[in-house]
């Protein structure tokens, strides 16, 4: 369904991520090659979220809801704008869910940057009960009627009890799993300094370029963005945590579909 992106290395161009290569973000949004039946395109929305600066308390964030094609101001903005911890993500929207504005990826709260690809099967009923524990606070203040900004308030609220990024992620795609099976829960958080991201149904890929040199970088992204031999396809059921340094990848437990 939807397709994203994290960047982590020396600062480049937003453009290098959305339009630049050959099968860009932008291209990924009207062709993408490996949705898996989880739709066919994704019009219905995008954003990018990037730190101006590596120290920056927060980061910038441009969200829309209409194709990422469509908005003709940002391919000048996106060549101007250089980040090195870039999030973005287009998005297709699950049939009966809205195509608003706050309901595209990235969600964001201080320095984290989230984004879900995939569905909760059987939404709403079958998380009722998952979402009941959550914060009453949290619930009358999500973000979308989304599955997405649900999945977004589950990680949140273990980032917020001092959960390290990987352990919120495998908690919340195991609560999930087990409430609603069959949904599709890959993952993508990012602090700007490390990448977490989890497969489950959809398909991940990465590339760590120039590792053990101050050009270190990482890309992790739904698809390959150009061609280059260093692409890793990542298997379904795991967990990656990677910065420009290190990719570590580990089963998700229990990960069976
Ligand atoms: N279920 C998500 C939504 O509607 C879809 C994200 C995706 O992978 N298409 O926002």
């Amino acid at each position: 369904m939807c397709r994203h992106v994290a960047y982590l290395g020396p600062p480049i161009p937003l453009a290098d991520l959305l339009f630049t290569p050959p099968h860009s973000l932008s291209r990924q949004s009207w062709a993408p090659l490996d949705m898996r039946g989880g739709g066919t395109i994704n019009a219905d929305g995008f954003g990018i979220g990037w730190f101006e600066d590596p120290k920056s308390e927060e980061p910038i964030r441009y969200r829309r809801e209409s194709p990422l094609w469509s908005d003709a101001g940002l391919p000048a903005l996106a060549a101007a704008a250089r980040s090195g911890a870039i999030l973005a993500a287009v998005r297709s929207a699950t049939v009966g869910m809205p195509v608003i504005e706050s309901a595209a990826a990235p969600f964001t709260e201080g320095r984290w940057l989230f984004s879900h690809n995939g569905t909760i099967a059987g939404w709403p009923d079958s998380v009722a009960g998952v979402a009941g524990a959550l914060p009453v606070r949290d619930l009358l203040t999500l973000e979308a009627p989304t599955d997405s900004a649900l999945l977004w308030t589950l990680v949140r609220d273990r980032l917020r009890a001092g959960d390290p990024p990987a352990t919120a992620l495998c908690a919340v795609v195991a609560q999930v799993r087990a409430a609603a099976p069959g949904s599709r829960l890959n993952l993508l958080l990012t602090d700007g300094e490390t990448i977490a991201a989890t497969t489950f149904g959809h398909s991940l890929s990465y590339l760590a370029r120039d590792t053990s040199t101050v050009d270190a970088s990482v890309l992790v992204a739904s698809e390959p963005l150009f061609p280059h031999p260093g692409w890793i396809p990542v298997p379904d059921h795991v967990l990656l945590v990677a910065n420009p340094e290190s990719v570590t990848i580990t089963a998700l437990e229990g990960a069976a579909p």
